[in-house]
């Protein structure tokens, strides 16, 4: 968010807030239709790597059988693959783009445009966020995929968040609400602090637990 976003304080303060994307995480279809490359299905198949190819590729001989360029994705020697880099997959955008209007003025074929794909594991859209200076990603350093089920999606996070949800709604309301139940908590070593739901363990009076992997559930005052 390089332009900002203009928001409100409940003191009527208004600040702009600027952000960088660290984190894109998501499982590989949700991370291919965000940012249209192939993905597990493609013969070029991580959004990661310059030369990672499907070790079982449908419609063809697997690739790393073709040519020393590409790498199995059964290779367990990591120092094989080429990863990515930001300059690398915006020179892949760009020459998808090429290629795209190349298709359109009729200069290649719509089977040789598809190749072009293919080859580089990555699908030309128009709304091209690689490309967007607005977002300014840096796509191969932010992608995370393979925890995404374990700790977010129908994972641990899920249930836990899914817990604490479901004990916030009990209590309250409305942000205020709950930024006084909040403060019905303490706990050490918070003592006397104003509790941090982030970075405490608690457990409350009808035993719902919100726990961090830092320390241990405890019984609060409430
Ligand atoms: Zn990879």
């Amino acid at each position: 968010m390089r332009s900002g976003v203009s928001v409100e304080l409940h003191s009527g303060e208004r600040y702009i807030i600027f952000a960088r994307v660290k984190i894109f995480l998501a499982d590989i279809p949700a991370i291919k239709e965000c940012i249209y490359c192939k993905g597990h299905a493609g013969i070029i198949c991580c959004p990661m790597c310059l030369n990672a190819a499907h070790h079982a590729a449908k419609e063809s001989i697997p690739w790393h059988v073709l040519t020393d360029q590409c790498v199995s994705t059964t290779t367990l020697d990591l120092t094989k693959f080429t990863k990515l880099t930001r300059e690398v997959l915006h020179e892949i955008a760009r020459r998808l783009s090429a290629s795209y209007a190349d298709l359109q003025s009729g200069r290649i074929t719509k089977d040789e445009f598809e190749l072009q794909q293919k080859i580089r594991g990555w699908n030309y859209t128009p709304a091209n966020v690689i490309l967007n200076v607005r977002f300014d990603l840096d796509l191969p350093m932010i992608i995370m995929v393979d925890w995404a089920h374990v700790y977010v999606h129908d994972g641990l996070a899920d249930v836990e968040f899914g817990l604490g949800m479901h004990t916030l709604q009990k209590h309250s309301k409305k942000a205020l609400d709950i930024q006084n139940w909040e403060t019905t908590f303490s706990c050490s070593p918070c003592q006397n602090q104003r509790l941090k739901l982030h970075t405490c363990s608690m457990k409350t009076k009808n035993t719902t637990t919100i726990r961090t992997r830092s320390s241990p559930p405890m019984a609060v005052s409430s």
